[in-house]
Order: C-alpha cells, then structure tokens, then sequence
C-alpha cells in the first residue's frame, strides 16, 4: 500500500511527487511517457530552462525523485482505477498497485483539424502557443488557422509576433467573424483568407484551393484537448468545460470532487505550459500529503 500513485510521471507528476518524497512518503509514479510537448525539439518560458529540450527537463525532474528513496518511478500504464479514499486500486500493463491516494496528472491530447501535413509538421513549425513558440519566429509572416470561434482570440493575438501586417487567418469554414471581431483583425493588420486549405508542404507552406501557395515562417493553430483516459468516469470525478476542452474539476487544492482524488498540470487545468504545470504538481502533492496527515 503506497500513501498515493500518481498517474503520469511529466512535469506535474514529478513536481507532485517531489513534494510528497520530501514528506518521506512512500510514492509510486507511473508514466507512459508520453508528454504533450514530446513533438517540440525546445520549450521555451519555463523559468531556468528556457529553450532547453523538452525530454531534459522531464529527465532531471525524475533525477530529483529518484533521489528519495521512498519513491518509484515504473513505465507503466494505467489501464483502471478503482476504490476510494484510503484504498484506491490501479490496474496498469504490468499489474495492480493499491494507494490511499491518487494523484492524476495524465495530460492531454491535442485535437487538430484533418488538413493533410498539419500533424506531421505539430510543434516543429505548426503551434498551439505564440508564448512558447511566437519569439523564434523572429517576426516574421505568420499564418494562423481556424478550427472553432475561439481561434479568433489567437489570431488577434499571434498578430504581436510577426511583422507588421503579416499575419494571415485562414478561416476554413469554421465561423464566421462578426462585424466587431473582422475591425479587430484590421485594427491588428490580419489579412483574412476564405479559400480552403489543400495542405501545409514544406516547413510551413499553405496550399489553398485554386493553387495559391502562401509561404510562412511559422503556423499556429487553437487545438481542442481531450483527456485521453477514461478515469474520471471510473472514479465518478467531475469535469468541467474549459474554452479549449475539459478538465477535472478541482478545489484550491487541487482535490477533485471525489475525496482522495488530486489532479494536476494540464488535465487539472483550462490551459497548460510546463511552468503551469510544475505550479499545479507542487499544489497538488502539498495538497495530497496534508490529506494523509490531517485526515
Ligand atoms: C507541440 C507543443 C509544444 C509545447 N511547447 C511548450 C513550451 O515551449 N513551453 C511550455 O511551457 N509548454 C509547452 N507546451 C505545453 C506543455 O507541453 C504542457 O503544458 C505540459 O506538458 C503539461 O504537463 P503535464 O505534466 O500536465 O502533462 P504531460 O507533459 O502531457 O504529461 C502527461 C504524462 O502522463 C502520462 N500518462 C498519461 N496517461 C497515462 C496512464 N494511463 N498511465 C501512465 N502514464 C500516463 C503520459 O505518458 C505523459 O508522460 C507545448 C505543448 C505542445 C503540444
């Protein structure tokens, strides 16, 4: 019987689970190995780490866990959960392990639209986040595509990272801008483009119907987030709805609306960047030691 298993060993895992081996608390983490930014050759804004690779950062977080030797880190995923406050039950691919707690920090998964050669070209030249990704782009010609209202906000906003007049939002059919939104991308200098997309090629090349080619130093796209696990439902969590996706609905401290049940980083979260991420961890094992010790 471990005090917690936390599910999912990245950023928000490792940054929980610090907090709880410091606590001398026996601490399983499991991990697929599977972070959201593993596409990403840097991240960028995370204080201390700026522009360092993503895999760097994760390693040295599981250095600084493993250097308690009352925590474990196992590749292993979990496949069930079970159980309540005291005795949760984990079923994952190499077995079962019980917990008087449970911390999910599991992550999420990015929707985007089926433009052929968007996927492939994911946080390599197409991003989500202008803060992570907009200073590399050097101001240059930026193109911004469309995959629900909400990429509005992004396009208004990416226009801060390219030169001056040269951003271009490809609507896609998605919405259509109202009479406010089109004198905001004006006021910003957005060029606005009706013509479908037939393909992103090259670094960053958007092809659109017709045959015109517009060449782009850097593509963003708003994705939606799912939680690819089907935890929350097992344990009876709630969710909420965020402008992007879902995410556990959680207290200030980070407790779920099942007793016993933490969640952190990006699936606690309606946004992520490592830095919210490690925030949200460090919350989300104070949180849970206190539990164990005040309960
Ligand atoms: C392309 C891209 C680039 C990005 N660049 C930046 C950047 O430059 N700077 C920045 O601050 N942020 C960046 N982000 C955002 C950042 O990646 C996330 O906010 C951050 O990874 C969230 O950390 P997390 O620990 O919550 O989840 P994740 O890092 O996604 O980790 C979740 C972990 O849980 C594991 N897991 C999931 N399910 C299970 C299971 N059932 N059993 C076992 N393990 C499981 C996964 O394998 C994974 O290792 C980027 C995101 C993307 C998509």
């Amino acid at each position: 019987m471990f005090d917690a298993i936390i599910i999912g060993g990245s950023y928000a895992g490792l940054a929980a689970a610090l907090q709880l081996a410091r606590a001398r608390r026996q601490v399983l983490v499991l991990d697929g190995a599977q972070p959201r930014n593993r596409f990403a050759h840097a991240a960028h804004g995370f204080l201390g780490y700026d522009g360092a690779a993503p895999d760097a950062i994760r390693e040295r977080g599981r250095a600084d866990v493993l250097a308690y030797d009352t925590t474990e880190i196992r590749s292993e995923v979990a496949t069930a959960v079970a159980g309540a406050q005291g005795d949760f039950r984990v079923t994952t691919d190499g077995g079962e392990h019980r917990a008087k707690r449970l911390v999910l920090a599991t992550g999420v998964a990015d929707e985007m639209p089926a433009i052929p050669g968007l996927r492939e070209r994911w946080g390599k030249s197409v991003f989500h986040c202008p803060y992570c990704h907009g200073y590399e782009l050097g101001r240059g010609r930026i193109g911004v595509i469309a995959a629900h209202p909400m990429s509005i906000h992004q396009a208004v906003l990416v226009a801060e990272w390219s030169a001056p007049g040269q951003t271009r939002f490809f609507l896609e059919d998605a919405f259509e801008p109202d009479a406010q939104q089109l004198a905001q991308l004006a006021a910003r200098g957005v060029a606005l483009e009706r013509r479908r997309i037939t393909q992103v090629a090259g670094d960053a090349e958007v092809h659109v119907a017709g045959g015109e080619v517009f060449a782009f130093d850097g593509l963003f796209v708003a994705t939606r987030t799912v939680i690819r696990d089907g935890f929350a439902a097992q344990l009876g969590c709630e969710l909420e709805e965020g402008p992007l996706g879902a995410y556990y609905k959680t207290d200030m401290m980070k407790e779920t609306t099942v007793p016993g049940v933490f969640a952190c980083g990006d699936v606690g979260l309606p946004m992520g960047t490592v830095a919210f991420a490690v925030a949200d961890g460090v919350r989300a094992g104070v949180a849970t030691h206190q539990s164990l010790v005040f309960r």
